[in-house]
């Protein structure tokens, strides 16, 4: 049976005020949405799978440098950058997850590299990187992570001795993810991230965590999260949003509005997330003023967003 091919893709949640984004700012941030979605569409439109789509959609959003990934990550509190990426395949949950990594161009790619050529889930900091050295993942030096918005950012930060999540400051641009259902039914998810501006202590957010920030399972759901990596992490996002369909019947409409418009909000936790069902059904909540969003159905049905 062939099934719909569906992508969707997000660039965090929580969005600069209207008044503060220029028009140019809100069109490359279409342009780059759209990119991914095109991109992730037209590997499964050739022939490949669903994993594959996610993989090179989310590469397309870390190499665009306003978003919170890869090129254009935040600063740590020491300066340098630590970005955390997971991918999983919903037809065999296969996953691979990095956290900590610096110099590596595309984390994304780390993290499949994880998932198809160890035998582990999850590698952290310098033995991810060793790893990465050993497959040829390609690497960049300092420079090519610079950007002066993160910078800046990073030295408003500083003075205040705060860590800040990147919905909370004003030039907001967050962390990127895809979700994807390809022609033989498999559903994956990816997430990206450079977590928070002046985190410390080698912190870790929601996004390399398998359940937490990313899952994917052929018989219900591929989600990808963007907000407070903390209170992802404890209400377990979006494997929850997998049990809500599995053991509760709930569709995916409900299940992603209960998780984001309730139980995350009566937490408190600013976010959103991206999911594609195993029909094809595609949800994209958020309880935030926005979320850099959208998603592709046929090279005739893309949609981008911003605000709600
Ligand atoms: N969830 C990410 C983190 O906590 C941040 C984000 O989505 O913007 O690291």
């Amino acid at each position: 049976m062939n099934f719909p091919l569906r992508i969707a893709v997000h660039g965090g949640a929580g969005t600069m005020p209207k008044k503060l984004m220029s028009a140019e700012t809100e069109s490359l941030c279409h342009q780059a949405l759209k990119q991914a979605l095109t991109s992730g569409y037209a590997v499964m439109h050739a022939g490949g799978s669903a994993v594959d789509a996610v993989e090179t959609a989310v590469k397309v959003l870390e190499d665009f440098p306003l978003f919170n990934a890869g090129k254009g990550a935040v600063f740590t509190n020491k300066g340098n950058h630590e970005m955390d990426a997971s991918i999983m395949d919903g037809s065999n949950l296969a996953c691979g997850a990095v956290s900590g990594v610096s110099h590596i161009k595309n984390p994304v790619q780390l993290a499949r590299c994880v998932m198809d050529h160890s035998e582990h889930v999850f590698l952290l900091g310098k033995g991810a990187e060793e790893f990465a050295a050993l497959h040829q993942v390609p690497m960049e030096d300092d420079t090519y992570f610079f950007t002066q918005l993160r910078y800046d950012q990073w030295q408003k930060a500083l003075k205040k001795s705060i860590t800040v999540l990147d919905h909370v400051d004003d030039k907001k641009f967050g962390t990127v993810g895809a979700v994807a259902l390809d022609a033989q039914g498999n559903l994956a998810a990816a997430t990206s991230t450079g977590g928070m501006t002046n985190k410390l202590f080698g912190r870790v957010g929601d996004s390399p965590i398998i359940g937490a920030g990313t899952y994917a399972n052929n018989s219900s759901v591929a989600v990808s999260c963007t907000g407070h990596g903390e209170y992802f992490i404890r209400h377990v996002v979006a494997y929850d949003v997998h049990c809500l369909i599995t053991y509760k019947g709930m569709s995916l409409e409900d299940a992603t509005r209960y998780m984001v418009m309730e139980k995350l909000k009566s937490a408190d936790a600013d976010g959103g997330l991206i999911a594609i069902d195993h029909e094809g059904n595609i949800a994209l909540p958020f309880n935030t003023p926005g979320m850099y969003r959208g998603f592709m159905r046929s090279p005739e049905d893309m949609f981008t967003g911003i605000y709600a």
